[in-house]
């Protein structure tokens, strides 16, 4: 159904260029949110093993392009054993890294010189906080993740982080239930204002994702019988410029065992690349361009409204 919607715009179905790698780190992670469409936890066990990261470095070398950025997911990436050593090979090659930080990883008995650590390396942090009330977002997301949240926020800005040019300190917000984000820039204007007068707290840019319909978030809309309002919300709101600029057009996502899927939903719902579906049916990630993207209807989540993508709004 969501490719009738691209051919309608004559929008295109294959990828246009690589700019990112977004590679999942595993499932280990030091919290269990509500809406994780990763469903990760500290039960986590699938964890990326040092063969995939050095296929991954060794396909990066092989092509004629390197990506732009390597885009560190998990569960919290920074507690696969192998995290460090990577961000370092990464920065090596002279690309940027950015890490999905939950922020309260940072209080973790083993973590306590990551932030600083991050900061050496010029890593680009975004970070969630899906709300700046304690009470929504310790209902989200945990009891006494607010708080930690918070400290973990002041540390970064105390290295530098949102205060000087080389060090970026980005935030995510997604809705609590079944609507459409709010407007990105209305947003991170009251963001700002709130968090600096409330927190002294300051950061770069505020991201607005839309709640995909997969994982623990589809089981949520179907306990609450909310999962047709929700599409026909989504599949309403197709905004043809949104679409042309999904981020699949310029990315690919690579899971803890080397498969390789168009994006991270995509892989979270087990729909591998069509034809290249791990890093050893590739010679390069330069591969991976002009091939045929694989659609599904959770696209309409990237499609709607002001668009959404990891990196926020997409118009
Ligand atoms: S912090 Fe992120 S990865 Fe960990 S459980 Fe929460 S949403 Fe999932
Ligand atoms: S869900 Fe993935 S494949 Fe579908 S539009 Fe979004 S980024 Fe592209």
């Amino acid at each position: 159904m969501f490719t009738s919607y691209l051919e309608k715009y004559e929008i295109p179905a294959t990828r246009q260029n690589l700019e990112t790698l977004q590679i999942n780190l595993g499932n280990l992670c030091n919290q269990a949110c509500r809406h994780c469409h990763v469903e990760a936890s500290p039960k986590g066990q699938d964890n990326m093993t040092t063969a995939i990261f050095e296929r991954i470095l060794e396909l990066i070398d092989q092509g004629t392009t390197k990506p732009k950025t390597v885009d560190l997911t998990g569960g919290a990436p920074e507690m696969n054993p192998n995290f460090r050593w990577f961000v370092k090979e990464l920065k090596r090659r002279e690309i940027d890294v950015l890490d999905r930080c939950n922020l309260t990883v940072l209080y973790e008995s083993d973590q306590e010189d990551l932030a600083e650590f991050l900061a050496y390396h010029e890593v680009k942090i975004v970070a969630s906080l899906p709300c700046y009330s304690e009470d929504n977002v310790d209902k989200q997301r945990g009891n006494g993740v607010f708080e930690k949240s918070i400290r973990a926020l002041r540390q970064f800005n105390q290295l530098g982080y949102a205060k000087n040019d080389r060090l970026t300190l980005d935030l995510v917000y997604n809705p609590l239930g079944p609507s459409l984000p709010p407007s990105q820039d209305k947003l991170e204007v009251d963001y700002k204002e709130n968090l600096m007068e409330w927190f002294g707290i300051s950061f770069n840019h505020l991201y607005t994702i839309t709640n995909m319909p997969i994982k623990r978030f589809l089981e949520d809309l179907k306990r609450q019988k909310k999962y047709d309002e929700y599409m026909t919300t989504l599949i309403n709101a197709f905004n043809p410029q949104a679409a042309k600029n999904m981020m699949c057009y310029s990315l690919i996502s690579i899971s803890h065992d080397g498969k390789i899927y168009d994006c991270d939903f995509n892989q979270m719902t087990n729909l591998p690349s069509a034809g290249r579906p791990d890093l050893w049916s590739i010679k390069s990630f330069n591969d991976m361009i002009d091939k045929q993207i694989t659609w599904a209807n959770h696209c309409f989540g990237c499609s709607a409204g002001a668009g959404s993508s990891c990196g926020g709004s997409l118009t």
